[in-house]
């Protein structure tokens, strides 16, 4: 078991995230339901370096992943890729397995059943992704994850300078073409244009 209680962790998610919604206790559920599936006791603290975590959304259930995983952006811990979807995979290294967790679609249907008296989708869907069993919310599924040496947090590796803009690339993320490096955005990646 996480060492907070959930009422705990819905308290650090609020300051996080800046509100509390039916989103966060649902990422909250959602990052639990990962911990606990791995069985690591500690996520934040003693086994802080077991974990990356990917999420697949931008939205407020990925503000409540760092918060019960311990896994972030600025660490190299937190992955996004951005599928739209509300779930998250979570990799133990010291295990090498992974879990993703995913919200079960049917979620905010057995909400409305549950608690048809609370008008309020939010409140509606907060109290209810508070009570329901995991086995409700979500569906699970055991993964592979290959995580090369260069998406480790701990990587280390030297800098190598796009030969076109002279800027830094780290962590292996050039492109070679013609036997040059090149960033990503001059190979071609580019999401915006220079005015
Ligand atoms: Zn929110
Ligand atoms: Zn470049």
């Amino acid at each position: 078991m996480p060492l907070k209680t959930f009422d705990e962790y819905v308290a650090l998610a609020e300051i996080a995230h800046g509100h509390m919604c039916a989103g966060q206790i649902l990422g909250l559920r959602l990052a639990i339901h990962g911990v606990n599936l791995l069985q690591i006791d500690d996520p934040a603290g003693k086994d802080r370096k077991r974990l990356v975590s990917f999420v697949e959304i931008d939205r407020c259930a990925t503000d409540a992943v760092p918060i019960v995983t311990g896994c972030r952006l600025g660490k190299r811990a937190l992955k996004f890729r951005d599928f739209g979807k509300v779930a998250a995979t979570f990799c133990d290294l010291q295990t090498d397995r992974a879990v993703r967790v995913v919200a079960k679609e049917s979620s905010k249907q057995r909400a409305r059943e549950l608690y048809p008296q609370i008008l309020d989708k939010n409140e509606q869907q907060m109290r209810a992704y508070r009570e329901m069993p995991a086995e409700e919310l979500f569906d699970v599924q055991w993964v592979r994850v290959r995580l090369g040496p260069e998406d480790m947090p701990g990587y280390k590796a030297a800098r190598v300078v796009c030969a076109q803009c002279g800027e830094g690339v780290n962590f292996k993320r050039e492109v070679v073409q013609d036997g040059k490096p090149l960033c990503r955005a001059c190979a071609g990646e580019r999401y915006y244009e220079p005015l």
